[in-house]
């Protein structure tokens, strides 16, 4: 999945739990990855417009990714791929397209394309699929069901920066996890949660600096084709689920601070963290307590969303 994994767990069996969560890994990236040959969504996306079945993983993962791809209005897109590799975000070899390539890369995205029957897949030729915004987060869940499993009840599992929570500390407490500032070095506060997924996207790991000298990130913003650039530096869920935070943290960031206010207002399950361009947070009231700014972030302003 093009990232880190960190994973820690706690108890008679962590060991094993362990071994057996990496081997799930591995099998999850080898169905899911965009580039591997081999993989599942890489024969969908070269399928020609022929029905391919898949594993039930699979179709687990992309269902998920297509409700909530109209859940969300089309925020969250899992057929972007072909825009995202105009700008260069899949082979590092970034560039700007021109407004005419994107219109026309546009007309090969639209999750509503896609069908999925149980096992069974149609994807258009022409279009492409892409797990990169909720595959982490399904990948997080189905590892944290496979550490239980063993009999583990407090690991923590951070897959490329999407945290899941098995249980609480060893010590009964609430895990303190550091979140990172989107503004350069350092954390912005510490959250403290037992139990959930925590997942942020953000437009400062992953971007190019244009010609022009602005900055493009690696969020498409669907109905533009353009890189989110809506004064949101970052967006952290907290969630039962890794895949719901997944889903949400992507979408949240492409609807922005006012979007993202208003989808939270009318779905139920899940809180978030908004940070702006220009230094301010928004907490939604749920986690209102359990999260508190570090000394060096100390003076950001800070707002709570109520319902
Ligand atoms: P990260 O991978 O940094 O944790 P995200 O979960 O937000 O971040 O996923 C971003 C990835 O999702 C991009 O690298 C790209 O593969 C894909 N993507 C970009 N824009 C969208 C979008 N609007 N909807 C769905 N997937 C997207
Ligand atoms: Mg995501």
């Amino acid at each position: 999945m093009d990232t880190y994994m960190t994973f820690t767990a706690y108890g008679d069996n962590a060991g094993e739990a362990l071994e057996k969560a990496e081997k799930e890994i591995h099998t999850l990236e080898s169905e899911w990855s965009v580039t591997d040959e081999n993989s599942e969504i890489y024969a969908v996306n070269h399928s020609n417009g022929n029905v391919v079945t898949l594993s039930e993983d699979t179709a687990g993962v992309v269902s998920f990714a297509l409700e909530m791809a109209k859940e969300t209005d089309g925020a969250l897109e899992p057929t972007i791929y072909p825009v995202l590799t105009a700008w260069g975000f899949t082979t590092d070899e970034n560039r700007i397209p021109g407004n005419e390539e994107i219109q026309s890369l546009l007309s090969r995205v639209g999750y509503e394309k896609v069908e999925l029957n149980g096992q069974k897949i149609h994807l258009p030729e022409g279009m492409e699929l892409d797990l990169g915004a909720v595959g982490k987060g399904y990948a997080g869940d189905l590892t944290a069901e496979i550490v239980k499993e063993s009999g583990v009840t407090s690991a923590l599992l951070n897959i490329g920066g999407n945290v899941q929570t098995v249980g609480s500390r060893p010590d009964g407490n609430d895990w303190r996890l550091a979140i990172r500032s989107p503004y350069g070095d350092g954390e912005v506060g510490v959250l403290e949660v037992s139990d959930c997924a925590v997942v942020t996207s953000g437009n400062y790991e992953r971007y190019f600096t244009g010609e022009d000298g602005k900055r493009y990130g690696h969020i498409i913003d669907p109905k533009t084709g353009y890189p989110v650039d809506n004064g949101l530096a970052s967006v952290t869920i907290v969630t039962e689920e890794g895949k719901m935070g997944d889903a949400l943290s992507t979408s949240m960031f492409v609807k922005g601070l006012e979007g993202a206010q208003e989808y939270w207002k009318s779905h139920e399950g899940f809180d978030m963290i908004l940070m702006t361009e220009d230094g301010e947070i928004y907490l939604t009231e749920g986690i209102e307590n359990n999260f508190t700014l570090t000394d060096s972030f100390s003076n950001m302003e800070k707002h709570i969303i109520r319902r």
